[in-house]
């Protein structure tokens, strides 16, 4: 049996019943085998990047100890992307439900269709904050302290929605 990996994965949506899709999302991530879903971050309300107006992203991370490759991870991510309803339209455009594997352990992927650590991780304040706030003393693939990215990210247009998330019950 692999060892378990120390993961975490961004959760975004900003289109319909925002809490209802993150709520969904939670609840299916801690249904996956081979994965036990440890906590969820505080919600973040964040202004969206892309085309057009669109409404504000609610966002949260959620960490998980799981055996599951990244591989398989990105596969089920996508199914419960789907699950929400989600349409992959154009890129960048809303979406019901939007899951990233951020982190998988120290592991490094860089391929077409999965890079992790996530590509731009780093430079989006509705990740670092949300993580940081789960793992303050993570130290990332590299080497790089995630206190020192957070230290030097501005808060922005972020809004924090108070303690939301918490301990997760329902680990498998
Ligand atoms: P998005 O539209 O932001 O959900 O991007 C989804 C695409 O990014 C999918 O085709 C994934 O295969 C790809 N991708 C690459 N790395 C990752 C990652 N770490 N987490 C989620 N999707 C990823």
């Amino acid at each position: 049996m692999a060892a378990e990996a120390r993961v975490f994965i961004g959760i975004g949506s900003n289109l319909g019943d925002r809490a209802a899709h993150v709520g969904f999302a939670t609840t299916r991530l801690s249904r996956l085998p081979r994965t036990r879903l440890l906590r969820v971050s505080p919600w973040y309300l964040s202004k969206a990047v892309g085309p057009g107006a669109q409404g504000d992203y609610l966002n949260g991370v959620a960490e998980l100890r799981s055996t599951l490759t990244p591989y398989t991870l990105l596969q089920a991510l996508h199914d419960i992307e789907r699950a929400a309803g989600r349409i992959r339209a154009e890129r960048w455009g809303p979406r019901t439900l939007d899951l990233d594997l951020l982190l998988h352990g120290q592991t490094c992927v860089d391929v077409p269709r999965l890079q992790v650590p996530h590509p731009r991780l780093a430079e989006r304040n509705f990740v670092v904050f949300p993580l940081s706030d789960l793992a303050p003393s993570l130290m990332l693939p590299g080497g790089q302290r995630l206190q020192s990215l957070r230290a030097r990210m501005s808060d922005g247009d972020l809004e924090r929605l108070g303690s939301a998330g918490g301990t997760h019950d329902g680990a498998a």
